[in-house]
């Protein structure tokens, strides 16, 4: 009969690297996936970290992940490019200063580096943007980005060499449960029994939760970018930028720049409904959005004007409606537990996520706690579909000014 301590379904950014901290505390883990390790929405992530979050569980994650893959490279045996580049983020309404002032804030209180600079310094930092009357702008030094396409394959290569079972290409059909307690999981080919299973199972993960009678809030949605041809100038180091009321970044990639947003009206993805097989490859993708969100801001970034797109890719990234991910037990199946709604924020949160719901897993408690973070947080809430989808959206939509 096979059996594990936990079965984690999913090995996107999050699925892995609860994997491998798993495997690195002595569990016997089995990491399943329906398709190749890490193949999903998570290499197709821009990979900007930011550590300014106005909730201080997320913030104290933020910092600690950022943390974590300054040292990938020596921990994974694999490198994410990591660079320290800093990030700017610029507010142009009194809301969104005092939002932004928040951010800084709460940042500060952890130690972090976060401070206002002047539109002048700004530009200097990143020659590229042109502030325009912006009211406010936030620097924070040690966020950073990284190439995404590593980190969910590391986090499941390295869960395999501490002697975690890799299972590629292996759908979850359902959960196995008695008593109240999860036991389990079938697949096409058999049944794997475990006392603890984790649904990170990504743009699917509701539907994995729903065949067995479990509601977890979260919609998912079409998230783009793209990347320009080399553009003269640009450098690696020079900060991410975002525009908080537009919700659009801007880094260094490839020698050009990635742009992507957040538009108003997304295309909200039925997981339900995806056919058989279906991979986040086959996902149709609309360069048309991105151009009118980059027409909006052209006179901050006048160099995407005349750039041409060498790269446009996307994925299908889950939203909560107070768009924080859910991370930690699920009531009503003990045993089971889920790691997404990620909110679009979930690679640069994957070594915190893991590690933390690893502990929780592993000790009944974690640090920080998840509580704020548990699924119990919308207990009797957003049960109407369409309630629970203008919500997610709602929180997609302008993303950075919530
Ligand atoms: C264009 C874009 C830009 C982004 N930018 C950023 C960014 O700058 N910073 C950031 O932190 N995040 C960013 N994100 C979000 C980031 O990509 C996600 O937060 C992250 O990839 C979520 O990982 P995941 O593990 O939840 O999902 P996924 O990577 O999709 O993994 C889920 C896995 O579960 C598997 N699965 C599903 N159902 C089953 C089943 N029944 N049985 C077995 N396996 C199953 C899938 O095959 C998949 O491999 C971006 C996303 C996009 C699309």
């Amino acid at each position: 009969m096979d059996s594990a301590a936990a079965i984690v379904i999913g090995s996107g950014a999050f699925g892995a690297s609860t994997a491998y901290h798993l495997a690195r505390r002595g569990a016997k883990v089995i990491l399943a996936d329906q398709h190749a390790l890490g193949s999903q929405t998570s290499p197709r992530a821009a990979g900007l970290t930011s550590k300014a979050d106005r909730m201080p569980v997320m913030a104290q994650l933020r910092h600690e992940a950022c943390e974590a893959f300054e040292r990938f490279e020596t921990e994974m045996g694999a490198g994410v490019d990591f660079h320290r580049s800093g990030s700017l983020k610029a507010a142009y309404t009194e809301a969104g200063e005092a939002h932004l002032h928040d951010g800084l804030e709460t940042a500060r209180g952890l130690g972090i580096e976060a401070r206002l600079v002047s539109a002048r310094e700004a530009q200097r930092l990143a020659p590229h943007f042109e502030p325009g009357l912006a009211r406010a702008i936030g620097h924070v030094p040690s966020d950073g980005w990284l190439e995404p396409a590593k980190v969910a394959t590391s986090f499941a290569l390295r869960a395999a060499a501490l002697g975690a079972r890799l299972l590629p290409f292996t759908p979850v059909t359902g959960l196995l449960q008695a008593d109240g307690k999860v036991q389990g999981v079938a697949t096409a080919r058999s049944e794997i029994y475990a006392p603890v299973v984790v649904d990170a199972a990504g743009a699917w993960a509701a539907r994995v939760t729903a065949a067995a009678g479990i509601t977890v809030p979260l919609v998912a949605v079409r998230h783009q970018l793209f990347i320009t041809e080399p553009v003269p100038g640009v450098e690696p180091l020079q900060p991410i930028v975002r525009l908080l009321e537009a919700s659009v970044y801007v880094r260094y990639a490839q020698g050009g720049l990635m742009f992507g947003g957040y538009e108003d009206h997304p295309r909200v993805l039925d997981a339900s409904a995806f056919p058989p097989g279906f991979q986040i490859a086959d996902l149709p993708l609309d360069l048309g959005v991105l151009r009118a969100l980059a027409d909006e801001v052209a006179g901050r970034f006048p160099v995407l004007r005349d750039a041409r797109v060498a790269v446009h890719r996307g994925g299908a990234p889950t939203m909560t409606p107070d768009g924080r991910p859910i991370l930690g037990r699920v009531p009503g199946l003990a045993g089971l537990f889920v790691a997404s709604g990620c909110c679009v924020g979930g690679l640069s949160l994957s070594p915190a996520a893991g590690r933390a719901l690893a502990d929780l897993i592993l000790d009944g408690v974690s640090e920080p706690d998840l509580t704020p973070l548990s699924v119990e947080r919308f207990k009797g809430c957003y049960e109407n579909p369409s309630a629970l989808e203008s919500a997610c959206v709602g929180q997609y939509a302008r993303k950075y000014t919530h």
